[in-house]
């Protein structure tokens, strides 16, 4: 996909991310990787609902800003994803409610924060780690998400939300999609009996459906 395209899909997203409530005011933020090397970003303090292709930023291929408007405050964590992650072709990054809320409970399994109770939620994200809170903007926080990249695409950060990569833009906004529906989920099943999926059943579904 050519530039200009991949600009046309980062604001179409970013709308319908937007307009779906899963990116209030100017929070989230996305970015793709280029073929000829460097990144397009979606500037600081962009709504995504009204990004403008022709000013998304523009990064070297070390995350160096280069044109457009500048770019999120959060680049770090994209960089970190696609340093440990040569494959991945876009990283997106959300405060969407129902992953910020599970962010915030006490006592998570830090490896895989949420239950496999949908065949979708393994198939798409497989297992999602949480990494320990820091101050927004810490760069510390980039070499945390860096830990444990190079194993997961999606990981969540504590008190803060998820960071999901994917091989394509389309494949990172629906994966971090079916993380924050799983997130949904998890919340209206509490206090229910619920059937989670056994081993046997998850190996089966890793086996025909592997993550990239
Ligand atoms: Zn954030």
């Amino acid at each position: 996909m050519n530039e200009s395209a991949i600009r046309e899909q980062m604001v179409m997203h970013g709308r319908s991310l937007y307009d779906r409530g899963l990116a209030g005011g100017s929070t989230g933020n996305m970015s793709v990787r280029l073929e000829e090397g460097g990144f397009v970003a979606t500037p600081t303090n962009a709504c995504l609902g009204r990004l403008d292709p022709a000013r998304l930023s523009k990064l070297d291929a070390e995350g160096r800003h280069v044109d457009g408007d500048k770019p999120t405050k959060e680049t770090f964590l994209h960089l970190a994803m696609y340093r440990r992650r040569p494959r991945a072709g876009a990283v997106v990054h959300l405060h969407c409610t129902h992953s910020v809320a599970v962010s915030c409970l006490a006592g998570l399994d830090a490896a895989d924060v949420l239950p496999a109770i949908t065949p979708y939620y393994v198939m798409r994200i497989g297992k999602c780690p949480l990494v320990p809170y820091f101050r927004p903007g810490d760069e510390a926080l980039g070499a945390a998400v860096a830990e444990l990249a190079g194993d997961h695409h999606a990981v969540l950060l504590a008190n803060h939300g998820p960071v999901v990569s994917g091989s394509s833009l389309d494949a990172a906004v629906y994966a971090l999609e079916e993380l924050e529906e799983t997130a949904r989920l998890f919340f209206l099943l509490r206090g229910h009996d619920v059937r989670r999926l056994t081993d046997d059943e998850v190996a089966d579904l890793k086996a025909h459906f592997p993550l990239s």
